[in-house]
């Protein structure tokens, strides 16, 4: 499947694999024995190469530390019990990685490219793919501005990049989530639809500030007056309301989740009504109290479905369904999981086989 990207591929002499600790997996701290890079310059893309994961020579004044031309993927390959590896709905984070692009003044690359690194990387790196159950192997695409100049215009050259690593679950427990009445996320007219590294940076503050309280997340509101729920941390929310699922539509502040779109795509062939709108704090909250908000959850691919157990504003905290008596959540993610792991037909065509 790589065979049209021209790839020179460079072992390691020595593999990591075996001094791994597949038991102990802490999100984001264990690399594979592989990275993927490739550069820009004089307006193409270049030198795809495989080499063995480790740090690389950069510029101090390169663009992306001084001015965030940075932006980032997230998806993950699984393995099926048959021993084959796919990976979930790449094409999907192809077309998101342009639209980041494209907001910061990077040069898109071209979906072929995209995939095939992918492919070719997880490929070298099979061996990596944990076989545990909701264990995965974490897909980390991205590129940055690589001219060393410190003005504030669009780099001319740029790396992109692709990491990998086993992951084990992101939450392992309900989450107390707080209503960010403070501090926002994005605004219209921003890019927080972007999956940009500088809307991280200017996120910690207040998950910091959530955590000192006891909160395990937050969940972001509209930058005007904060009556309307966005997002939950770095994962889209959804709410299950009077038996309809409901979640905010997709704009300028909202990052158009892949598994936003699988639980929706989902949802309305089982039958259920689904609700792309905006949603309200209050209407939530009133739900709450008097029982019609059956479920509530997080939805992306590092937190795969989240249960969120109780959700508070202004120090009132509201309770919800204990979540093993939720039947969407648990239902979504049963499904979710089925069809990733290979275990029910991909009707839809969303494992990509490596
Ligand atoms: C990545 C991300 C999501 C989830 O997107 P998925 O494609 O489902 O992983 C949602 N919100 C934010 C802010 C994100 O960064």
């Amino acid at each position: 499947m790589t065979d049209t990207l021209d790839i020179k591929i460079t072992k390691t002499t020595h593999s990591r694999l075996n001094e791994t600790d597949f038991d102990n997996l802490p999100f984001g701290k264990t690399f594979s024995d592989h990275m993927f890079m490739a550069d820009y310059s004089d307006g193409e893309w270049k030198n795809f190469q495989i080499i063995p994961y480790g740090e690389i020579g950069l510029s101090p004044a390169i663009s992306a530390l001084h001015y965030g031309q940075a932006f980032f993927e997230g998806l993950k390959a699984y393995k099926h019990a048959d021993g084959q590896v796919s990976v979930f709905r790449p094409d999907k984070n192809a077309i998101r990685f342009n639209k980041s692009a494209g907001r910061l003044c990077m040069p898109e690359l071209p979906e072929e490219i995209f995939i095939q690194s992918i492919a070719a990387v997880v490929d070298a790196d099979r061996d990596w793919v944990p076989s545990k159950a909701n264990h995965a192997l974490y897909i980390r695409p991205f590129m940055f501005a690589t001219d060393p100049y410190l003005g504030v215009t669009p780099s001319a050259t740029y790396k992109y990049m692709v990491l990998i690593g086993p992951v084990g679950p992101y939450f392992s427990k309900t989450l107390r989530v707080k209503i960010e009445t403070h501090y926002t996320r994005a605004a219209e007219g921003g890019f927080g639809y972007a999956k940009a590294a500088g809307n991280y940076g200017g996120s910690m503050l207040p998950a910091r500030k959530a955590a000192e309280e006891g909160f395990d997340q937050l969940i972001w509101t509209d930058a005007k007056d904060h009556q309307y729920i966005e997002e939950m941390g770095a994962a889209n929310v959804m709410f299950v309301l009077d038996g309809k699922l409901i979640t905010p539509s997709t704009r300028d502040t909202i990052l158009d989740g892949v598994t936003r779109d699988t639980v929706l795509t989902l949802a309305r062939e089982w039958g259920m009504p689904v609700e792309e709108r905006r949603v309200s704090v209050a209407e939530i909250l009133e739900g709450a109290k008097n029982g019609k908000l059956q479920d509530a959850f997080g939805a992306g691919t590092a937190a795969t479905i989240a249960p969120v157990g109780s959700i508070s504003r202004d120090g009132e905290e509201y309770f919800l369904v204990d979540p093993k008596e939720r039947e969407f959540s648990q239902k979504v993610l049963r499904e979710l999981d089925a069809i990733k792991y290979g275990r029910v037909t991909d009707t839809h065509g969303w494992n990509y086989m490596v």
